[in-house]
């Protein structure tokens, strides 16, 4: 499978994927740069995958189907229009020939999904794990999203994670804070911050590396309530307490 990213707005990426001179495009916030690169590759865009209702990841979707009259596919949600295949948990979408399970991710929208390719093992998650981090809670509640980052961390370790901004060194800097004296964060952070100076996404990441050094994964880690704990954040509790006490000390900042 060859993905790539297209940048948009600020930090976005709308990621493509591309086979034998077809498309499929994720979380299309901007029509503009996408129908650049179709016109650039000289491919057909033969599918939109919507992860959740905000507008950055939508905003593109009318001028691409009307240009193109490309399928789309995603949430059962009336707010996003133009949807033609609506998915839920457990359905399996076929994209370029690629099967892709669908999982309910609700937490930072309530209509928010993921869609995971095994096969390839590629997983695209919108706003709800970052590199380092994760998508603020805006629509669900704590316990929701932790029940939702949980099944993310359940994908095999190798799976690339494609999310859908360059948040990673502000994340990175926050996880420190988390977990100061964690070795797998520090040298990612350091990996990360060549990265940017020279421009190259830090997405994807992998679910093992995040399970390493993402604080909002990071629930059982003794680190992690030892510094919740020191800070006055949390006195005991469930891994989504633990969660909780993280996203709220994040927000804060
Ligand atoms: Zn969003």
């Amino acid at each position: 499978m060859t993905i790539v990213p297209i940048p948009a707005f600020s930090d976005n990426y709308i990621w493509m994927l591309e086979r034998e001179g077809r498309v499929a495009v994720v979380d299309p916030g901007d029509a503009n740069p996408v129908l650049a690169v179709l016109q650039e590759r000289g491919v057909i865009l033969d599918t939109l995958i919507i992860t959740h209702h905000h507008f950055d990841h939508t905003g593109g979707v009318r001028a691409l189907k009307e240009k193109t009259n490309c399928r789309v596919v995603g949430p059962d949600n009336p707010k996003i229009e133009g949807i033609d295949e609506k998915l839920g948990d457990g359905d399996i979408v076929h994209v370029l020939g690629y099967d892709f399970a669908v999982l309910e991710v609700p937490g930072h929208t309530l209509d928010h999904i993921a869609l995971h390719c095994a096969d390839e093992s590629v997983l695209f998650c919108g706003d709800t794990l970052f590199v380092g981090g994760c998508g603020r809670v805006f629509e669900g509640t704590y316990p929701m999203m932790q029940s939702s980052l949980a099944k993310l961390a359940a994908l095999p370790p190798e799976t690339a994670v494609y999310c859908t901004h360059e948040y990673t060194l502000a994340n990175l800097a926050f996880a420190r804070k988390v977990e100061p004296d964690n070795e797998d964060l520090l040298a990612h952070a350091s990996k990360c911050e060549r990265m940017r100076a020279e421009n190259i996404p830090t997405v994807p990441s992998t679910i093992g590396r995040e399970l390493e050094i993402n604080p909002f994964l990071r629930w059982s880690s003794p680190a992690v309530i030892a510094q919740l704990t020191h800070e006055g954040r949390f006195e005991g509790g469930s891994p989504a307490e633990v969660f909780g006490a993280v996203r709220a000390w994040k927000d804060e900042g």
